[in-house]
């Protein structure tokens, strides 16, 4: 793995949160000393999406770091208003029922399922 590769993830996991790619870009200047060009940033997050470390979250356009282990499937429920992160592992066999329609030749490019809606502080603290 490059270094570019290395630092990308590494920051990733150090921060544990959801991340576009500026923000990557600005962390990596600021903890690491270290400029990444915009394209060199997208490459390495497509590169780690591609090895199943990161997760593209395409509804905020932001990236999260998973462990690239067994399960591979993960649900991400993304907090609306603060913008907190929480993923879960899904069990293969519900994962599968979700991303693999039986009587469809769709094949998901991600292995993840995205909700959005709020989190459990943001729920206590709406008016409604
Ligand atoms: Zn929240």
């Amino acid at each position: 793995m490059t270094k570019n590769r290395r630092q990308v993830m590494a920051l990733l996991q150090q921060k544990n949160t959801a991340m576009s790619a500026y923000e990557v870009i600005g962390a990596l200047q600021q903890d690491y000393d270290t400029t990444l060009h915009p394209m060199a940033a997208y490459r390495a997050l497509d590169f780690l999406r591609q090895m199943q470390c990161v997760l593209h979250l395409r509804t905020i356009n932001k990236f999260l770091y998973v462990e690239n282990s067994q399960p591979k499937f993960w649900q991400v429920l993304i907090c609306d208003k603060c913008q907190q992160i929480e993923k879960h592992a899904l069990p293969y066999d519900t994962a599968h029922l979700l991303l693999h329609q039986q009587h469809s030749a769709f094949q998901a490019r991600d292995n993840h399922i995205e909700l959005h809606g709020l989190c459990h502080s943001c729920v206590n603290t709406t008016d409604r």
